[in-house]
């Protein structure tokens, strides 16, 4: 099962998150096919949606993240709502060379682009941030994300290790965030603890997200918080789908209709394809006419 742990250092100066998303990133191999290189970026980016997730305060709040770049990638979409992720990347097959380190390079396949983040908090609340791509590492990019655009210093360092086959063997990372009015010598002990991100692929397959804290926090004083369990899971649903027929527009749903007989909706997030007859279709605007006259 993978998980998220969390906990306080520096007398909850300084906040900790270490992430398992093995199963999460396996999930999206198997869903989408994805090649090496568009694994490990949507990994990681999946694997941020599943902390940041976890940081919103509401059950029924939703997250969605979205990389638009001039990269062979071209886009990076993950969602996350209550606890759950999902997520696929435009061109899944985008096939480049490893880096002489033997690591897949998403700075090639992301190129240059932006990082939105919308997060909605219920009722008409909404947040939205943006940022640059720094170099498509995702590590650098999401850490510049949340400096620049929402105000919290961050460092983290992600991993997604594949085999052979392409399958994922771990995935996860660390993600710390220094509390407003964190003292100058604790922030220059961070930098420090930064410096032995080079090894966290090694930490991560470990699978031991408790693990993970104790390997660079283990000669503090440690506060932990009670383990989490995210999963990829996929909302659609054909209740759901019916908004996104509606969302057409009757004269162009006829239009389908008269041309192919049906009309066809592919969940990008799950791949499932939900078809709806002429029927179904006069059911929906029936049922939407019924809904929209009364008020
Ligand atoms: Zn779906």
């Amino acid at each position: 099962m993978d998980k998220i742990a969390k906990a306080l250092v520096f007398d909850g100066m300084v906040k900790v998150a270490a992430l398992d998303t093995t199963e999460i990133v396996q999930k999206a191999v198997e869903l989408h096919h994805t090649s090496p290189v568009a694994t490990v970026a949507l990994g990681k980016v999946l694997t941020l949606a599943a902390y940041m997730d976890n940081e919103m305060k509401g059950a029924d709040d939703r997250l969605s993240i979205s990389i638009a770049c001039d990269g062979p990638l071209e886009s990076i979409v993950v969602a996350a709502v209550n606890g759950t992720v999902r997520g696929y990347v435009a061109n899944p097959d985008v096939s480049l060379p490893a880096l002489g380190n033997g690591k897949q390079n998403t700075s090639k396949a992301i190129g240059s682009g932006t990082v939105n983040v919308r997060k909605d908090l219920g009722l008409k609340d909404c947040y939205t941030g943006k940022s640059e791509i720094v170099n498509g590492s995702i590590d650098e990019d999401f850490a510049w994300y949340f400096t620049s655009s929402e105000g919290q210093p961050t460092a983290l360092a992600l991993s997604v290790n594949l085999d052979e086959a392409g399958n994922c063997t771990s995935a996860g990372g660390i993600v710390i965030q220094p509390m407003p009015g964190c003292p100058d010598h604790i922030l220059v002990m961070l930098e420090d603890i930064a410096m032995n991100f080079v090894e966290i692929d090694r930490l991560v397959a470990q699978r031991d997200a408790h693990r993970l804290i104790d390997d660079y926090f283990g000669h503090f004083a440690i506060e932990y918080f009670d383990e989490v369990s995210p999963r990829y899971q996929c909302i659609c649903s054909p209740h759901y789908m019916a908004g996104v027929v509606r969302s057409i527009g009757r004269a162009e749903c006829v239009n389908i209709l008269m041309e192919r007989g049906s009309i066809e909706i592919l969940c990008h997030f799950c791949n499932t394809k939900y078809i709806f007859d002429k029927q179904q279709v006069i059911d929906i605007w029936q049922e939407w006419d019924k809904t929209h006259k009364k008020n």
